[in-house]
């Protein structure tokens, strides 16, 4: 295992195609959740620098929407170019940020990439409508266009994956925007503005503001030049954003938690399922917001299910990211860690059994990072609290059921619906439980559910709109209806 110094850059705000310092003249940490220690110093933006960028996002809205969506997606195809070209450098800062292995990381900036190429070309097909009028002097058209300046707020899980989820839309629909990523991981988003700026988006189209969280998020809620809020991260803070886009009746876009159920059918192909949830679940260390929180099994298949799944998660290599052979990294931070031991804890109290894992790794030189063992808890039942929160972490939770109708009502049973999975193979079945599930996305004997070409969100409490596909770039397009006699 190689134990790797960073050295501490200082990071900027992006305001009017400049990079600054901010007014304050402040800087907060970032700091490896591998080590613990500092890695970098990022601007303390405040009030007064999120109005500045917002000036900058509405003065530059006019022209760039006007833009030919050709002129648009030049650009984004150019910046497109440009993260391929600088995918080890963006994958090497979200590693040492976010703490994910470093290929995980590289499948993230070429999945960010995709998301700017498809945009660039999809913004080409804004198509309008000609509706057949009721008579015969009309002529009755449906035009759409950009819905203006937009405030993007990101999490940390994806620091790359969500900024080019939301900002390539946007920019492909004529939107200019103001972009706040997590405080835990603000350089992959500085980088991809640097590679924007490369690539020609003219100045004050992009952004970026870091800082106090509620600070800035109130000046861009407020802001009435802002006229789209697209968010991911959690249902609590996606609410207090709800409620103030509200006063405005600002359109919004929000992928919020989830609390995601993975059915496995006595009919399944269990070296299938086992691998897929190994994959699904520790992927980024358990932190996504679909990954797998509630394993249902259905109770024939339970031994043999646990012993195949043992197999492949004790084979799992916790470490430093940036070690090649690493596949889970640490937690984001030292809260999240905490969380993960509690939950632990409490079903351990409460009856749970821990098949494998349980504790922090002995990984020398690491002491002081927020690692966890990847852990799989059988016997875990609906008192306790893993069974009822978000784990965000790397542990497998295995309840078990005995038929479809009782396994269906206890996966819609949360205020959640952002990812399902159902492991069977079974063709009737896979098809009244999909359709059963109340959930924006299911995965039926799959787990890849954010893919650039379809429709990523959820129903409930876990957000409304959608990101990916044609639906990721209508989220920020108007429709405007011109009725004409002539
Ligand atoms: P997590 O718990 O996973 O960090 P959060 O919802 O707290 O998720 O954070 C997601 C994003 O929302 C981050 O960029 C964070 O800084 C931002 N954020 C948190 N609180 C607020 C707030 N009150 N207003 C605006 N943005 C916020």
């Amino acid at each position: 295992m190689t134990i790797v110094k960073s050295e501490v850059t200082t990071y900027q705000l992006y305001i009017n195609g400049d990079w600054v310092n901010p007014i304050s003249n402040d800087y907060f940490d970032v700091v490896s959740p591998a080590t613990g220690e500092v890695i970098a110093k990022a601007a303390h933006g405040d009030e007064q620098d999120t109005k500045l960028a917002i000036d900058a996002a509405a003065t530059a809205f006019p022209e760039w929407s006007r833009k030919t969506s050709k002129e648009r997606a030049d650009i984004l195809t150019r910046l497109h170019q440009l993260m391929i070209e600088n995918a080890d450098e963006l994958a090497k800062k979200i590693s040492e940020e976010m703490g994910k292995p470093i290929m995980q990381a590289r499948g993230e900036v070429m999945n960010a990439a995709d998301y700017v190429l498809w945009n660039a070309e999809e913004g080409k097909r804004i198509y309008g409508e000609i509706i057949p009028a009721a008579t015969p002097d009309k002529r009755l058209q449906v035009i759409r266009h950009a819905v203006g300046p937009v405030a993007a707020i990101t999490p940390w899980n994806f620091p790359l994956g969500m900024v080019a989820r939301k900002v390539a839309p946007a920019l492909a629909a004529g939107c200019t925007v103001v972009l706040k990523p997590a405080e835990q991981t603000p350089g992959s988003a500085i980088l991809f503005f640097r590679l924007a700026e490369e690539a020609g988006i003219p100045k004050g189209v992009i952004n970026l503001v870091t800082g106090t969280p509620d600070k800035i998020g109130d000046v861009l809620l407020t802001d009435k030049r802002i006229r789209k809020v697209t968010f991911t991260g959690s249902t609590n803070v996606g609410k207090t954003l709800l409620k103030k886009a509200a006063e405005q009746v600002k359109r919004v876009s929000m992928e919020l938690g989830g609390h995601a159920p993975f059915i496995v059918f006595e009919d399944a192909d269990l070296e299938h399922a086992t691998e897929q949830l190994a994959r699904n679940k520790f992927l980024n260390c358990g932190q996504t917001c679909i990954s797998a929180n509630r394993i249902y099994v259905q109770a024939s298949i339970k031994d043999q299910f646990l012993s195949m799944l043992k197999e492949k998660v004790e084979k799992l290599q916790v470490g430093y990211g940036l070690d090649v052979t690493t596949q889970v990294g640490p937690l984001v931070s030292a809260a999240g860690l905490k969380k993960v031991e509690d939950q632990v804890k409490e079903a351990v109290a409460k009856g749970a059994q821990v098949v494998t894992g349980g504790t922090k790794p002995d990984l020398k030189g690491y002491e002081e990072g927020f690692f966890y063992q990847p852990t799989i808890l059988a016997d875990v039942n609906e008192s306790m609290r893993i069974a009822n929160e978000e784990t965000f972490g790397p542990i497998a939770p295995i309840y078990t059921f005995e038929t479809e109708e009782e396994v269906i009502a206890k996966a819609n049973d949360t205020d959640f619906g952002l990812a399902a999975y159902c492991f069977t193979t079974n063709l009737s079945r896979s098809i009244r439980v999909s359709e059963s599930l109340e959930y924006g996305m299911v995965g039926l004997n799959d787990i890849v559910l954010a893919q650039v070409e379809g429709p990523f969100g959820g129903v409930k409490e876990s957000g409304m709109g959608r990101e990916g596909g044609p639906d990721g770039l209508a989220d920020f397009l108007e429709k405007k209806f011109i009725s004409t006699v002539y």
